[in-house]
């Protein structure tokens, strides 16, 4: 084949791609600040001073978006604190999105510490059915140990609040090297308070001169999920741990659940407060990272020029090498490239350092799932009872949580 014909291949095949992906569901953190009014200890993602984003970029978010996708687009307004932009803000961003792109059925989310919520803004989030993710990383002595001072108050006021307008709130708990002693604590407070637990491990912090001090050994982060999965099973029916379901999802089907474990590249952007495009939202703020913005209408050939989009989708081909043994490659995908660059300052040295947890908790699903599909652990299929919040018939086992809502 000659050379021309070959690059015309490649050109029709990367058009191709570009179509596939155009049609995808799609995911956009609008991150409205970089600013938080708190502090929490291993925070990586907040800074101070950072501007605001103005509704003129919401409208320019509305351009750019319109012709760029065909598939479903979620919004999540994520930070920083996004709530630090105000009741007004909301009240003018979330129709402009909502109207602007209805061809494209929005559906939104917010992450927040809920200190700012007013009844007011719990109104215009609960018009839209804003589902909320909040964190609390468990007991009062121990979040504010991790979170700062006062923390729990503020955003358990915020949780009153939200609840009384109806909202839906769940909190991410993040473990660190200190907290994950207390595992047990932790899970009864989700437990005892009817609380969804999520759980998050702490990263090395990219500020601060002892980035690790907080951090979450992957083997610790490993056997932590094992524990969570046998406490889950132990009170089957009382509470959902949301990792677990999505592990379990994920070796059934064999397909990922959540960004972590699919390739989020082409599928997931951020917009920083100037209108900056990012790969995630966590990458917002370093200009390095930076793919294009709002304001230009980038399409997604535009986009794919960026260094920022090559470094992702180069860490795509490096999961196929690396991870290519690895019994677990089509429901993990490496992990997160966000935790295996921000080790590195940004070289593709390795996959996501969670790899371990990863393998340990994988494993542990895939071997009793195996046994109880041939019936040799005694672990059947249990059914909560709606009633009594216990599980009825036998013992609960994998299939139970694959199951449980269908
Ligand atoms: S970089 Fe990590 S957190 Fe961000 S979308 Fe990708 S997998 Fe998710
Ligand atoms: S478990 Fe580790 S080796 Fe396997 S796909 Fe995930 S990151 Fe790669």
């Amino acid at each position: 084949m000659k050379m021309s014909e070959r690059r015309q291949k490649m050109a029709e095949r990367r058009k191709m791609r570009a179509k596939e992906e155009s049609s995808m569901a799609f995911h956009v953190m609008l991150v409205p600040t970089l600013g938080c009014p708190s502090n929490c200890s291993y925070c990586w993602s907040s800074e101070e001073d950072s501007p605001i984003m103005s509704i003129e970029t919401i409208e320019e978010v509305v351009e750019w978006v319109k012709d760029f996708q065909k598939g479903q687009v979620t919004f999540t307004f994520h930070g920083g604190e996004p709530l630090l932009a105000g009741a007004d803000f909301y009240r003018k961003a979330l129709p402009l999105l909502a109207d602007g792109l209805s061809h494209l059925k929005p559906s939104f989310a917010l992450q927040t510490n809920l200190w700012k919520l007013t009844p007011e803004l719990a109104k215009i989030l609960a018009e839209y059915d804003i589902p909320i993710g909040s964190s609390i990383d468990g007991p009062k002595e121990l979040n504010d140990l991790q979170r700062g001072k006062g923390y729990f108050e503020k955003t358990m006021r915020g949780y009153e609040i939200a609840r009384a307008n109806g909202l839906n709130v769940r909190f991410i708990c993040t473990f660190t090297s200190h907290s994950v002693k207390f595992k047990e604590d932790i899970f009864n407070f989700f437990l005892d308070n009817g609380l969804t637990l999520k759980l998050h491990p702490a990263l090395p912090s990219l500020r601060g001169d002892n980035p690790e001090k907080w951090a979450l050994d992957p083997k610790e982060y490993g056997e932590l999920l094992i524990y969570l999965l046998d406490k889950y099973l132990e009170h089957f029916g009382e509470i959902e741990v949301m990792n677990i379901d999505h592990l379990c999802k994920n070796v059934f089907t064999h397909r990922g659940s959540v960004c972590t474990f699919v390739d989020c590249m082409g599928g997931v952007f951020a917009v920083g407060p100037d209108g900056g495009i990012y790969p995630c939202y966590r990458f917002v703020g370093m200009p390095e990272y930076v793919m294009g913005n709002v304001y230009d209408h980038p399409s997604r050939e535009d986009l794919a020029q960026s260094d920022a989009w090559k470094l992702m989708f180069r860490f795509k081909d490096y999961v196929d090498k690396e991870c290519g043994d690895c019994p677990y490659i089509r429901f993990c995908r490496g992990g997160c490239p966000y935790n295996a660059l921000a080790r590195t300052g940004g070289e593709i040295k390795g996959v996501d350092p969670h790899c371990t947890a990863y393998k340990m908790i994988f494993k542990e699903i895939s071997d009793r799932l195996n046994k109880e599909l041939s019936g040799a652990s005694g672990a059947g299929m249990a059914v909560p009872s709606l009633q009594q919040g216990h599980e009825t018939g036998s013992t609960p086992g994998i299939m139970s949580i694959i199951f449980k809502n269908r």
